[in-house]
């Protein structure tokens, strides 16, 4: 009923793009990086100790950049890895960080773009903490775990340790969201069971 999968014999098969230089050809449509995606990236940006009013620019154009091409890390990597005493997993944590938080962002947006109003939150197994080889985050953690397919406004978020958030936008969170929609997964299209407001 989609059409998807119809055959059209008359136009050759698409042959998928050949990747360059062994990095996949991510399709990725830069208009998803809105001024909200910008601005959340200073905020984010703006709060790491280890990137100083100097630094800051190179970082958030490196980021934009990144982003825009769908999560290049390796570009963010390339100027967090210029500050003098950038500890190498640190700046992949703060890539990765960066990335996820846009994502997270720009997903809340598509789904809205596409009229979802609820998705399901969802706990990624690994540990919602910055370093789970050392202390700190357990609380959040148990609270993103106990969120684990419970239904969430995404114009809203979810209440969790005292505040709305999203799932991946606070740091450590490994979380995602599945949008809610009508006639699947026994959805029937109204207020989801379980939904906290
Ligand atoms: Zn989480």
């Amino acid at each position: 009923m989609f059409g998807w999968g119809k055959k059209d014999r008359k136009t050759p098969p698409v042959e998928p793009e050949k990747p360059a230089n062994g990095i996949p050809t991510v399709k990725f449509d830069p208009t998803r990086v809105t001024d909200a995606v910008l601005a959340d990236l200073k905020e984010n940006i703006r709060a790491l100790p280890e990137v100083g009013a100097n630094d800051f620019e190179t970082v958030y154009q490196a980021s934009v950049r990144a982003i825009s091409m769908g999560g290049a890390l390796n570009i963010i990597y390339a100027a967090l890895i210029d500050i003098e005493g950038m500890p190498k997993r640190r700046a992949e944590d703060i890539s990765r960080s960066l990335n996820f938080k846009a994502k997270a962002i720009m997903n809340a947006e598509q789904q809205t773009k596409l009229g979802i109003k609820y998705a399901t939150w969802l706990y990624s197994g690994a540990p919602c903490r910055v370093n789970p080889k050392q202390p700190g985050g357990e609380d959040q953690d148990a609270a993103h775990k106990a969120a684990n397919g419970k239904p969430f406004l995404i114009s809203k978020g979810m209440f969790l340790n005292g505040e709305w958030t999203w799932p991946g936008r606070k740091e450590g969170c490994k979380c995602v969201s599945k949008s809610m929609i009508a006639g699947f997964d026994g959805y029937n299209g109204g207020k989801p069971k379980g939904l906290v407001e």
